[in-house]
């Protein structure tokens, strides 16, 4: 009967609300067996996590070097779904390169961890506790129920997947902070109706993989404490999956209510995870060190800070992210060599990692090797696609080089992404002068 009438609201509901929009409809949710409205079918999520998977990876620092922890965290994860209500998604486990205390799922199941989070665990139940909350989020489709809503509220101005892709991808301060740091992530922000649900759905999921259940009530205390201790770190994970003290106390008693069995003292995995996890904890003192240097140099003490992301970069010399961060460091501080060393260090350390190729291309372009800066600018172009920077930059460096019609094609691009601000303004000033454009009227 339930059914029946959640299947019929579900019809008025496309028919009324959705008619103009390109695609929408009613899938049964995985979880609960009930037909839901949904703007997303199955093959769009998962289309739309697959195509995203990539850019969030790189907006969070790019893949964590470590290929034997990165396929330890892929093969807890994959355990665990594989005892979930979507055993058949291709799910992929990810350690992305993010100082922050966080946890993502794209819709679909693409699933990261960052190294910030990971750093603070202590065992393996309790990274099996924080993939099986994503997990479960994925399970229940929450990421395509929030992007119905959020289309449904105009939030999303266009219906589409290619809508999302651009929401995602277009950070304005970026230029200015030499990073990914200014692009915001679109993901839900879950509700929590939705968070309580995905505590319960994980701990159902991780026991039937094997794990201790206690290991979600640790993580939660974890993140709790970590609140007081570095609250700017952990501002994502709140945002994205609220704590509150009810959640707590629910993972408690969820916890006792399960057998004996799986409350001993011998923690499963214990000792392999602090093996794969040694050389990360290990080189948490370097990140730290960099990420010090970098909120140094913000706050305009830029000698000093200078100084530790060089000793930072140094003390961990197989993390390209720390060289690129380095890079943009010597470049702020207008040391251009140095820069294009620490760059190239970088590109050599991880070829794909956005910010190595955007910091060489700087660089290269400081020291007025054009051809040089525009090869890096466009391989960064290829791994994030779309960036007012890299297309400006492109554009700077085709001028220097004579070559007005490429850089005016550049120059148009920037202005495509971006009305405001410095990058905007030179690129208009450009085309007027080279009559690319035509005198706007002035409005009275
Ligand atoms: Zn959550």
């Amino acid at each position: 009967m339930k059914g029946q009438l959640s299947a019929r609201i579900c019809f008025i509901f496309a028919l009324t609300l959705a008619a103009p929009l390109l695609f929408s409809g009613c899938a049964v949710n995985p979880v609960t067996n009930e037909r839901e409205f949904s703007l997303m079918s199955e093959t769009q999520e998962i289309e739309a996590g697959r195509k995203a998977y990539p850019l969030y990876t790189q907006k969070s620092g790019g893949r964590y070097l470590d290929d034997e922890l990165q396929s330890y965290v892929s093969e807890v994860g994959k355990k665990i779904a594989a005892k979930s209500h979507r055993p058949g998604l291709t799910y992929s486990f990810n350690v992305v390169n993010d100082d922050n205390i966080n946890a993502y799922a794209l819709p679909g199941g693409k699933i990261s961890i960052t190294r910030g989070l990971l750093a603070r665990l202590d065992n393996e139940s309790q990274l099996a506790a924080v993939l099986a909350h994503e997990i479960g989020h994925v399970t229940a489709r929450h990421g395509a129920a929030g992007y119905t809503r959020q289309v449904l509220a105009g939030v999303l101005s266009t219906a589409g997947i290619a809508a999302m892709e651009a929401a995602d991808i277009s950070g304005r301060e970026f230029i200015a902070q030499g990073g990914l740091v200014g692009m915001q992530l679109v993901l839900t922000n879950y509700s929590r109706d939705q968070e309580r649900q995905a505590d319960s759905l994980g701990t159902e999921y991780m026991v039937a993989a094997g794990y201790d259940p206690r290991g979600m009530v640790e993580v939660m205390e974890m993140l709790d404490s970590a609140k007081k201790g570095s609250p700017s770190r952990i501002e994502q994970m709140f945002s994205s999956h609220p704590l509150t003290s009810e959640r707590l106390d629910a993972a408690k008693r969820r916890t006792d209510s399960y057998p004996d069995r799986f409350k001993t003292t011998e923690r499963l995995g214990y000792g392999h995870f602090e093996e794969k996890t040694g050389k990360l904890k290990e080189d948490t003192p370097a990140f730290d060190k960099v990420a010090d240097g970098k909120r140094l140099m913000t706050e305009g003490k830029e000698l000093e800070g200078l100084k530790l992301i060089r000793e930072g970069a140094k003390s961990a010399p197989n993390h390209a992210v720390l060289f690129a961060a380095l890079a943009s460091a010597e470049l702020k501080a207008g040391d251009d060599k140095r820069a294009a060393e620490a760059a190239s260090k970088s590109v050599e350390l991880d070829p794909g990692l956005f910010q190595a190729r955007y910091a060489a291309g700087l660089a290269e372009f400081k020291l007025s090797e054009y051809e040089e800066s525009i090869k890096e600018l466009d391989a960064a172009e290829e791994i994030v696609p779309g960036q007012p920077a890299v297309a400006f930059f492109i554009g700077r460096n085709h001028e220097e080089e004579g070559q007005r019609e490429a850089a005016a094609k550049a120059y148009a691009e920037v202005l495509t992404k971006v009305k405001k601000g410095e990058m905007a303004e030179y690129s208009y000033n450009r085309l007027k002068e080279w009559g690319y454009l035509k005198e706007e009227p002035v409005k009275k």
